[in-house]
């Protein structure tokens, strides 16, 4: 039998990689892992961590503003955001410490290094040259943003790597995409002062997501004041003598901005990592191919979290590193399971969702009931908000189970969440209207909603 430095080597100091690596390493497994940038990953490095502070800190402008209906008056408020990006700083730091803190209580080897495959069972480590060797590999090197390196002025863009620590708050931004990161960015940004265009290439923003959610939120950013051009993209951007963008549009439409944010999606980060060299394949987009149980094509070596491009969400990525465990260190064969992810986007409002969009069910189903809801959450009766709530249940009419579940309002994303165990559990729409509603929530709509809105047969709405 040969003889491996480490039993697992996991490259990549991320969510799905620092999960696995503690996880096996308290198991009594021999386990290095490495990282090139700073453990934690995107999520918490410059993902879902910043982002949700940035979120909290851009929501204080709107809850100034409600104050009033209530009887506060709130003096002058003013915002720095050198001191956020500090206290962001200070806090990811802190979370990055825990990480490592965790990897080494577990009794791992933490490398500070970039690693790359040589061979297989062969890793090398850049910042030495040193080879080492492990029975099994995991890689789970994250994504970045796509680059667009065909745009013309591209590089005078910037991504969501950048837009954490810029060093001054940008007067005016254009964002581009309709997805996750540009809507959530938009929305943050608006809210810390910033004068915000989101440009999108189809026709309604969020283009995964159930209508009403796409819709509603839509119309709510445009409302409160982001202006948002949709079936247009940017031709090029140019630097003005001041420094500032300039956008020119396919459309014809010229903008002058002080940043132009590319928020198209991202890109696994496979390049110049030895994959040939161990045989592993990937496909077109270069997320490596693996299959149920996050094998690569090569024996011994696995790909989990955003390299594969299956599901691009941080719990995603842990889930498929204790899929990992199971199979190869506890002889429990787990394949990970990828069906109905509840997931938010943490706009204002947010939206929190799960299973089917009408759209995706009408295409699938014979017939369907459609519950739907849409009212003024209580806390805008005194402050005065225009926003409305929307709340809608996907039912298959012939078994009334719940096919999906579709929140637009404040608190969707903690609605999602437990919205995603009812329907693993495979709720009916019976269940729903045998649970007692919680009062005054808004959430209890979604257990009062006792006769569908509409009916949709072969397709059609009835
Ligand atoms: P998304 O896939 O969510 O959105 C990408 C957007 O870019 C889409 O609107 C897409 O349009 C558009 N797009 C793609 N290519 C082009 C192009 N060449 N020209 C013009 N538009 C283009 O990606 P994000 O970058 O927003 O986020 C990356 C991933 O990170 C997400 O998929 C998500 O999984 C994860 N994430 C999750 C968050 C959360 O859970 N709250 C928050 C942030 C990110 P179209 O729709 O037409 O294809």
């Amino acid at each position: 039998m040969p003889s491996f430095d480490y039993d697992l080597f996991v490259i990549g100091g991320g969510s799905g990689g620092v999960r696995s690596a503690r996880v096996a390493a308290s198991l009594g497994k021999k386990v290095a892992i490495a990282e090139e940038f700073r453990y934690g990953g995107t999520c918490v490095i410059r993902g879902c961590v910043p982002k949700k502070l940035y979120v909290y800190a851009s929501e204080f402008s709107t809850d100034f503003r409600d104050a009033a209906g209530f009887g506060w008056s709130v003096g002058e408020t003013r915002f720095d955001w050198h001191k956020l990006v500090a206290a962001k700083e200070a806090e990811i730091t802190r979370l990055e410490g825990l990480y490592q803190k965790g990897l080494s209580n577990a009794g791992a080897d933490i490398l500070n290094t970039r690693a790359e495959l040589v061979g297989a069972n062969q890793i090398k480590l850049v910042s030495t040259g040193q080879i080492v060797t492990a029975e099994r590999i995991v890689i789970a090197v994250g994504g970045r943003p796509a680059p667009h390196d065909a745009l013309p002025g591209h590089a005078l863009t910037i991504t969501s790597n950048e837009v954490f620590d810029l060093p001054e708050l940008p007067a005016s931004i254009l964002i581009a995409g309709g997805g996750y990161i540009a809507v959530e960015f938009a929305n943050i940004l608006h809210g810390l002062g910033v004068e915000v265009t989101l440009i999108y290439r189809g026709k309604e923003i969020l283009s995964r997501f159930d209508r009403d959610l796409r819709e509603g939120l839509h119309k709510a950013m445009v409302e409160k004041g982001i202006r948002i051009l949709c079936e247009d993209i940017i031709h090029a951007v140019s630097e003005l003598p001041d420094g500032r963008r300039r956008v020119e549009t396919l459309k014809g439409e010229t903008l002058e901005v002080d940043q132009v944010m590319l928020a198209l999606g991202r890109t696994p980060n496979t390049e110049n990592l030895g994959l040939e060299a161990a045989g592993i394949r990937t496909d077109h987009q270069g997320a490596i191919i693996v299959d149920a149980f996050s094998r690569t094509s090569a024996p011994g070596i696995y790909a989990i979290g955003d390299v594969t491009n299956r599901v691009q969400l941080t719990p995603v990525a842990i889930h498929e590193a204790m899929c990992f465990i199971e199979t190869e260190y506890k002889n429990n064969p787990t394949s990970p399971d990828h069906d109905l992810i509840p997931t938010a986007v943490f706009s204002q409002p947010e939206i929190g969702t799960v299973g089917m969009t009408e759209e995706e069910a009408a295409a699938k189903i014979d017939e369907l009931e459609i519950y739907r809801a849409e009212f003024r959450p209580m806390r805008a009766t005194l402050s005065g908000r225009t926003e409305k709530t929307i709340m809608k249940l996907v039912v298959n009419a012939a078994d009334r189970k719940v096919l999906g579940a579709h929140v637009f309002g404040p608190s969707a994303g903690e609605m999602a969440q437990l919205l995603g165990v009812a329907l693993k559990a495979g709720a009916t729409k019976d269940s729903f209207d045998r649970t007692m509603a919680v009062h005054p929530t808004a959430a209890e709509e979604l257990v009062t909603m006792y006769t569908p809105s509409y009916r949709i047969k072969n397709g059609e709405r009835v």
